[in-house]
């Protein structure tokens, strides 16, 4: 299967993007690799829920996000979509209101570079934070919100342990695993192939790396999928891309695995 979508881009609405990372350079990419539907996920906290949880967060508002204008692109379908966070007392930063406006969800679990979402001591902790993973994934699914939920965003990559995660990951158990992706399945909550999570491994060993048998679970579960270069400089966009070519012909993604919104 050829990848027509990726709805996990960085503007610069974001504040950790590249000034290179305008929507109309995604376009101009989009049209090189024949993409036929492109998503912009910002980061986000909404305020409307409460006030930022940390100085990264600060000004990154939902109605920042909703009220940027979005260009057009002929042959193209541009979506408005967001990163949501959890804190780490479970409180999603995203209210009701916003999220029906956004086109599409994505949320994550992992970002484990944030002591106000992943305590540093669990951070530190391979075993601990293994069970902090299974459990906020947990929370994602059981969430109040969890309608609003399109896709969770690079699933048990803690982005805070990017050099050693294979040494939390072989925590968990495909049992777990199991139960967790199987709740995914049954809320109707798609899996995000991300590129960023296998970026600091060799294309042509991916295959054996724990963070692959994450993936390998969800797809024998059942998971929906959508694709996510999580790029958020349009330089590396093509490194990021033949990760995600490579991961889709890996898993045997078809068409029937996607999630409706990048059918
Ligand atoms: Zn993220
Ligand atoms: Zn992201």
């Amino acid at each position: 299967m050829n990848i027509r979508h990726d709805i996990h881009l960085h503007t610069t609405l974001s504040y950790c993007a590249k000034e290179s990372a305008t929507p109309e350079n995604y376009i101009e990419i989009a049209k090189k690799k024949g993409l036929s539907t492109i998503g912009f996920s910002d980061h986000v906290w909404d305020t409307a829920v409460s006030p930022a949880i940390n100085d990264f967060y600060e000004g990154q508002d939902a109605e920042r996000l909703l009220s940027a204008s979005l260009p057009k692109a002929e042959g193209i379908r541009i979506l408005r979509g967001c990163e949501a966070e959890l804190d780490k007392n479970g409180v999603l930063g995203l209210s009701e209101e916003a999220a029906k406006k956004f086109d599409y969800v994505l949320c994550t679990h992992s970002h484990s570079q944030h002591p106000e979402v992943i305590d540093a001591k669990v951070k530190k902790d391979p075993k601990k934070l293994a069970e902090t993973l299974c459990d906020r994934f947990s929370l994602l699914v059981e969430h109040p919100m969890s309608k609003y939920i399109t896709a969770i965003a690079h699933p048990f990559f803690p982005l805070g342990n990017k050099d050693d995660f294979d040494e939390v990951l072989f925590r968990i158990s495909d049992d777990r695993l199991e139960d967790l992706f199987n709740d995914a399945v049954y809320k109707n909550i798609a899996i995000e192939i991300n590129a960023a999570a296998f970026a600091s491994l060799p294309l042509k060993s991916i295959h054996k790396s724990e963070m692959f048998r994450i993936y390998e679970t969800a797809k024998e579960c059942g998971c929906k999928f959508v694709f996510g270069t999580d790029c958020h400089d349009p330089k590396i966009y093509d490194e990021r891309f033949s990760y995600l070519e490579a991961l889709c012909a890996l898993l045997e993604i078809t068409d029937e695995d996607l999630c409706p919104l990048v059918k």
